[in-house]
């Protein structure tokens, strides 16, 4: 049977027969493409046929208007693999639906399932995983150490030279693209929405507190309290810490109690120095992790901290002042940045997260169809949320 020639628009149908029975394909250019597909194995009929069939990914479409929109669907080639995403954690991709952004090619966190590989490796169709941020070039000192996130040569061959059509890498998408080393297997029993917690929602606090080797006999602060942060909380609290966490919206700081917070300070209080060392009989807290990226937050950790104490730059931010020897030599304090975590971890990271399931539901405030994105982005604009996860296929 090939796709014969009609010229009616949208299909509704899954099932291919009824579609070109019915004429319900779009032909365009000539060549006939089908839409608004839910089966994957109705899809694989259907490009079988020589019909290029389309997926929904998410769209700004400026004047904080988002939505969705079709792209093909994307083909496996050499190590590059097809990922059909099941949960899309967002991240602060909100920040430029407020500013009016536009662009087809959001997001850089997801778990989902290998749906087509062009050759043999350890990633096999059907497996369950999550997908690492960013490419790597897999040889490096970095790479060969599970620090593919400082990864600087990335790929050596391009992904455009290994696949047909575009390249798919954002995640606010039905499937994508991604090279097989940097999938990471969900074990049975956890959900695509906990296994998503494995990117920056439990990620990159959890990479701060290996490396500061955070433990019970700790007060650890956490400064910001978004997505990230609220992450931090958990991973703190997990480890048996005592925790103080640092955050003006009301409803964040309430998560943060809910999460295993001790107590969630305000930064606007003038005294909040005095509060810190007041809970730490005068010494200051042992370690802490920035996640909001600000300023007046790093240099609160700097102060706040106690001699020989540590802390890690988990937020992204600009510059501060920082005074050689009353902040460092003196002090013998340990400053860290800290982006992702070290692949070697994943597996303490997935048992975390398998340990701690009421807590990660409490962490996922909401979650959306993908197709409702703009009422997403709208609510994480207002704070009134913790992680946030999209369903590309309801
Ligand atoms: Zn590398
Ligand atoms: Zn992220």
């Amino acid at each position: 049977m090939n796709a014969p020639e009609f010229d009616t628009k949208y299909i509704l149908t899954d099932c291919l027969c009824c579609a070109i029975l019915s004429h319900q394909y779009i032909l365009e250019g000539g060549v006939p493409f089908l839409s608004e597909i839910k089966s994957t194995s109705f899809a694989e009929d259907a490009e079988s046929l020589g019909f290029i069939v389309f997926m929904q990914v998410a769209a700004m479409f400026g004047d904080q208007k988002g939505g969705v929109v079709e792209k093909p669907d994307p083909r496996a080639g050499g190590d590059i693999v097809v990922v059909k995403i099941h949960a899309v954690p967002m991240c602060t991709e909100y920040k430029g639906f407020i500013h009016g952004g536009t662009g087809e090619h959001f997001g850089h966190e997801a778990a989902g399932e290998v749906v087509e590989v062009a050759q043999p490796g350890r990633i096999q169709v059907g497996d369950r995983v999550v997908v690492q941020p960013q490419n790597a070039c897999g040889e490096c000192q970095m790479c060969a150490i599970g620090e593919h996130i400082h990864c600087r040569r990335g790929r050596r061959s391009s992904i455009r030279d290994l696949i047909d059509g575009e390249v798919a890498s954002a995640t606010y998408a039905q499937y994508m693209h991604k090279m097989e080393d940097l999938l990471c297997l969900i074990p049975e029993g956890v959900s695509y929405e906990h296994g998503g917690m494995a990117c920056c929602g439990l990620g990159p606090t959890f990479g701060a507190m290996e490396q500061m080797q955070v433990n019970s006999l700790d007060t650890v602060m956490v400064t910001g309290l978004g997505p990230v942060g609220l992450g931090g909380i958990i991973n703190a609290h997990y480890r048996g810490a005592r925790v103080i966490g640092v955050e003006s919206h009301p409803y964040r700081a309430e998560l943060a109690k809910k999460l295993g917070a001790k107590v969630v300070l305000d930064p606007n209080d003038e005294d909040i120095l005095d509060q810190i060392r007041d809970l730490t009989d005068g010494v200051g807290i042992d370690k802490a992790v920035d996640c909001s990226g600000a300023s007046a937050a790093h240099r609160l950790m700097v102060d706040a901290a106690r001699s020989k104490g540590q802390v890690t730059f988990v937020g992204e931010g600009g510059e501060f002042p920082l005074a050689a020897s009353r902040d460092m030599i003196r002090k013998g304090l340990v400053l860290r940045g800290n982006w992702h975590y070290n692949l070697g971890v994943y597996p303490k990271l997935m048992q975390m997260i398998q340990n701690s399931p009421e807590q990660i539901d409490t962490f996922i405030t909401h979650t959306f169809p993908m197709r409702e994105v703009q009422k997403a982005w709208e609510l994480q604009a207002t704070g009134e949320c913790g992680k946030v996860v999209l369903y590309p296929w309801e």
